[in-house]
């Protein structure tokens, strides 16, 4: 057991400001988790937590007081801050992920999906740490699913065109890392609206009263962050086997991986799903066979083939959407019970 206290109770500067003044002592490896306080970072930073890491995670917004602040798209700040914590493992989740807002705030969203993306590969390669990028099903066109790793990739909208650029500064400044796409994601939310498929609960819940429209378009797979997490840890630990003192990576893990949920479910299904795990009404609940109008482009079908992490022997059988998405809305039902009787 070796003591950290030192590289982690430095004062960065305004740039990537945090004082960690506890001392923490380091057993095992190091993982660095940059979008610690978003949806996919926060399941990542307990599943390596689990797994006995050391783990630092990152946030921006909601960084105070549990994670570390950093501004990822200032350069200096990263750096010192790789130098510093000296990372085995980046997961590098912080993106913006939300198309209409992408559209709208394009600059930014470069900044931080892009140029941030490259200066972590940069640094990343020269610390020696392995980075897994997530990416996402929205680098392809939807029209000829399901999609391998190397199907040529043409995202639709500026969100997936930002997340492709992310993925190839990766591999031209770290070829050795690897990227992990994933399709839409659910998991432990801290408001419903956090996720497009929690934010369904809202039309679920609105009973009788109206009627609502959902889509019943799109085909997606909507994929437990439990999962994803799972999926990390896994690839890390294979990628890096640790012989006695330095870590060396397996040749075998890196490149393109894709993970996805397997029931093909539109908004409408998944919302009568919810609706049927909690006993609630769903005649209220609408199918839109129309696409909608007005919104950034999206693909109809992005399906994944994931062989490659299964024939590795890296992939998890994911957990079934019905029990899933319960152990995610019961804490937004009226009654608590949920939780001991459905699913459990
Ligand atoms: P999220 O919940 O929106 O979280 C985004 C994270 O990025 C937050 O932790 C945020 O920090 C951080 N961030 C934003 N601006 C930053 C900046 N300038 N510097 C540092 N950090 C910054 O995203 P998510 O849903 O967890 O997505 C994780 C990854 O999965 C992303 O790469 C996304 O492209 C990919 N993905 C997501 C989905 C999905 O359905 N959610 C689907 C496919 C792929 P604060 O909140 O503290 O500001």
């Amino acid at each position: 057991m070796s003591r950290a206290g030192a590289e982690l109770s430095i004062l960065f500067s305004p740039g990537c400001v945090q004082l960690l003044q506890e001392e923490v002592l380091v057993q095992g490896p190091k993982v660095l988790v940059t979008g610690a306080t978003g949806l996919l970072g926060r399941a990542v930073c307990r599943e390596f937590q689990a797994g006995g890491w050391t783990v630092v995670g990152t946030g921006y917004r909601r960084a105070r007081p549990r994670f570390l602040y950093c501004d990822l798209t200032d350069e200096d700040g990263v750096r010192r801050l790789l130098h510093q914590f000296k990372p085995d493992l980046i997961v590098h989740c912080a993106a913006e992920r939300r198309p209409d807002v992408v559209e709208r705030l394009a600059d930014a969203t470069v900044q931080l999906n892009v140029n941030a993306t490259g200066t972590l590969a940069k640094e990343a390669a020269l610390c020696g740490a392995l980075l897994l990028y997530i990416s996402t099903d929205y680098v392809f066109d939807g029209r000829n699913p399901p999609y391998g790793e190397d199907d040529a990739p043409n995202p639709l909208n500026m969100y997936g065109r930002s997340k492709l650029e992310g993925e190839r500064e990766v591999l031209r400044h770290c070829p050795g890392s690897v990227i992990l796409r994933v399709p839409v994601l659910f998991g432990e939310v801290e408001s419903v609206a956090e996720s497009a498929v929690t934010s369904l609960w809202l039309k679920v819940q609105e009973g009788t009263e109206d009627s609502c429209l959902l889509d019943h378009c799109y085909q997606r797979f909507p994929t437990d962050t439990r999962d994803v997490a799972a999926v990390c840890r896994k690839l890390a630990e294979r990628a890096k086997q640790p012989p006695p003192s330095v870590y060396l990576q397996d040749p075998s893990i890196r490149g393109i991986f894709h993970f996805s949920g397997k029931e093909q479910m539109t908004k409408y299904e998944m919302a009568v799903a919810m609706a049927q795990a909690f006993n609630l009404p769903s005649n209220h609940l609408i199918p839109l066979t129309e696409q909608p109008a007005g919104s950034a482009p999206r693909p109809i079908n992005c399906q994944l083939n994931c062989s490659r992490l299964e024939l590795l022997n890296l992939s998890v059988q994911p957990k079934p959407f019905m029990s899933a998405i319960t152990d995610c809305l019961w804490p937004f039902t009226p009654d608590k019970r949920w939780r001991q009787t459905v699913f459990h």
